[in-house]
């Protein structure tokens, strides 16, 4: 974003809501909402009056409440205990975890729908947090070659190297003159259809650097649902990119 000039910053109470007012020399009025603070703010040109400001955010009320009110409805993201009993996704399915101490190195086990969790006695919630991450790693590690050597020579390139990391925003990261690809550790929790996408995806990367129209024509021609395993990738994930 461009470096807008802030002239001004007040506070107004307008029907119950804290409106932060800010003046800037921006073009037009702009408001953005802050659900889990029930705040909203305001961007306008110097020369928008405090009433103006009102009418525009009482025009606005009706979209801001149902915003809030669907915030409040979106179950929160628990942080998860790794305890017995406790559900886990392992390649799209929900695996119940149950965890059994005994005196010898930590590991993990699928037995149908339950992932089986050994661990020391007295192993703490973060221990167990990085074993199960660990495992996840090592999943990712020995399903990702089979893929990238399926794909290489359908579409007639070669990756030298691949790793896996866990990644804020983005599912997976092509450097394309290293030709090696990164893929988020979250991967291991999807369908193995959505960790395939993005092998497709930043390979083909290596025939076309950017998301140009070139990029996507690639994508339809080697995976024609392509854009339905994007959509679930997504759909309710804060990590939004490849
Ligand atoms: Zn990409």
């Amino acid at each position: 974003m461009a470096g807008y000039k802030l002239y001004s910053k007040s506070e107004l109470d307008i029907s119950g809501l804290k409106v932060e007012v800010q003046r800037k020399n921006v073009k037009n009025l702009n408001l953005r909402v802050y659900p889990a603070e029930r705040r909203v703010k305001v961007s306008i040109p110097r020369r928008i009056s405090d009433s103006e400001v009102a009418n525009f955010v009482e025009s606005k009320l009706p979209w801001i409440h149902k915003h809030m009110a669907n915030y409040r409805r979106k179950p929160k993201l628990q942080p998860k205990k790794y305890i017995t009993g406790e559900l886990h996704p392992v390649w799209g399915k929900d695996l119940e975890l149950v965890v059994i101490e005994m005196n010898k190195p930590s590991r993990i086990w699928v037995d149908g729908d339950k992932l089986k969790l050994f661990i020391r006695p007295e192993t703490d919630q973060q221990k167990r947090a990085s074993v199960l991450k660990e495992w996840y790693r090592k999943e990712l590690k020995q399903t990702i070659p089979e893929l990238i050597e399926k794909w290489e020579p359908k579409m007639d390139v070669k990756v030298e190297e691949f790793g896996v990391k866990y990644m804020k925003t983005r599912w997976g990261t092509c450097n394309i003159q290293a030709r090696r690809i990164w893929f988020n550790l979250e991967l291991a929790k999807k369908r193995p259809e959505l960790l395939e996408y993005v092998v497709v995806h930043e390979m083909v990367h290596l025939l076309e650097r950017l998301h140009s129209k070139r990029f996507y024509n690639f994508m339809t021609h080697f995976l024609p649902e392509w854009k339905s395993l994007k959509d679930e990738l997504n759909g309710k994930s804060q990590i939004l990119d490849c």
